[in-house]
């Protein structure tokens, strides 16, 4: 516990933490069940190409969320750029700034333009209003982003899409194992791509998947995934090669076999966060509808700088310090990255809420590497700063200000 301002690392104290605190490092179920399967694969000789495990892998998943297909992936970057172009999309297709910059990137890559349009303040997903407004003659598509696993407005966007011609996806990337009105997310719109990267909820080291109840699509995909082979030198279609490996499939069947108590350690994690900032004037913690089925995956502060005269920027530098690495997701927004920023730098003008979070967003280690005393302390931490004087706070920004020129000129 930290009490005199001297003490605070930024200011020369020792950091709280002696090794970093991580947002998102990974989580692990049972070590031994992994290196069984391992042996196997090794002794199968069979390492990719639609191996046993991740065949198997692929039936649990679909079984899991309830869709008729699942098609494993070497990450989901690949799988959104493959439905895409399976899909047809072309154009221009609608997606949030307010994402992590592989929305973008995948239609880029596909030559398609991302318009980027605006969030709703409070659940931090697309406003489908702002949808709307951004539907040009050229337009094709929509992908919805469940950001933080918190599912997006699905029948509204379906709603637009179905009235205006549109192809809907969604980039279910945070958001496997969570519900909307009690469905599993991966049923929703035409498919959904999970991310099974290293610092998501459930990891496979690297992976994803395309989940769709369209068989034809899935077949589309299951060719294009592969070369566009369809036998042993017979290939049909132009493909590319986005296969998911036996050893990650061997890592997704071990950890699917503890997704309860990933869900429950985050759970409890949440709460205690809850718990601990509870009232701190100018932080609060988004909230999942504990009603639906959620992964609890992100701990996400807000914070409001005339509140807690402290800004997002100078509490996070403050942290860092400590060895708490806490993020600043999104931020800037896709818009403000390129190559986006330089072939619109008006985006901005028609982003206010997603501006307004990537200059208030705050995410805080979850998961199994975390534990209830940890968290204490690093709501601790947040408490002592800013409950300090607003003298002592203007120090705190001069010196951090100092330090990360990069933080205030941005
Ligand atoms: C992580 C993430 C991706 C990319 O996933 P990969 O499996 O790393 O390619 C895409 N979209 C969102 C919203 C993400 O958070």
């Amino acid at each position: 516990m930290k009490n005199q301002l001297e003490e605070l690392a930024v200011l020369g104290g020792k950091p709280f933490f002696a090794r970093p605190l991580h947002v998102g490092s990974p989580n692990l179920g049972d070590r031994r069940r992994l290196m069984t399967r391992i042996e196997d694969l090794l002794n199968r000789r069979w390492f990719t190409n639609n191996g046993p495990f991740v065949r198997e892998f692929e039936q649990r998943v679909a079984y899991l969320v309830n869709v008729r297909n699942c098609v494993a992936m070497c990450n989901a970057t690949k799988g959104l750029e493959l439905v895409a172009r399976a899909l047809g999309l072309h154009g221009e297709v609608i997606i949030p700034s307010f994402t992590f910059v592989a929305t973008a990137h995948a239609l880029q890559w596909q030559q398609i333009t991302p318009i980027f349009c605006d969030v709703d303040a409070t659940s931090h997903n697309i406003d489908p209003d702002c949808v709307e407004r951004m539907i040009t003659p050229k337009t094709t598509g929509i992908i919805g982003v469940h950001v933080w696993g918190r599912p997006c407005n699905t029948e509204r966007l379906a709603e637009i899409a179905t009235r205006r011609g549109l192809t809907l996806l969604f980039d279910a990337a945070h958001a496997f194992s969570c519900t909307r009105g009690g469905r599993m997310i991966g049923g929703f719109g035409a498919a959904e791509v999970f991310s099974f990267h290293a610092t998501k909820f459930f990891n496979t080291f690297e992976g994803g998947a395309v989940v769709t109840n369209d068989d034809a699509l899935a077949r589309k995909l299951r060719l294009m995934n592969n070369f566009g082979f369809s036998g042993y030198d017979n290939v049909i279609y132009l493909g590319t090669n986005g296969k998911m490996n036996e050893v990650c499939a061997a890592m997704g069947l071990t950890n699917l076999e503890c997704l309860e108590d990933f869900v429950e350690t985050n759970r409890r994690n949440y709460r205690a966060y809850r718990q601990n900032l509870a009232g701190v004037s100018g932080v609060t913690v988004i909230e999942y509808d504990e009603t639906e089925r959620c992964n609890y995956q992100y701990i996400v502060l807000e914070i409001d700088e005339k509140q807690a005269g402290v800004s997002r920027d100078t509490l996070m530098h403050l942290l860092h310090a400590e060895n708490v690495l806490a993020r600043r997701y999104f931020y800037p927004g896709c818009h403000g990255m390129e190559p986006y920023h330089s072939d619109f730098p008006h985006w901005e003008l028609l982003l206010p809420n997603t501006r307004r979070l990537c200059s208030r967003v705050l995410s805080l280690p979850n998961g199994q590497a975390i534990g209830e005393s940890q968290i204490q302390e690093i709501c601790s931490l947040i408490k002592f700063v800013l409950g300090l004087s607003l003298r002592e706070k203007g120090r705190l920004k001069e010196v951090v200000g100092a330090e990360e020129p990069e933080a205030v000129l941005v």
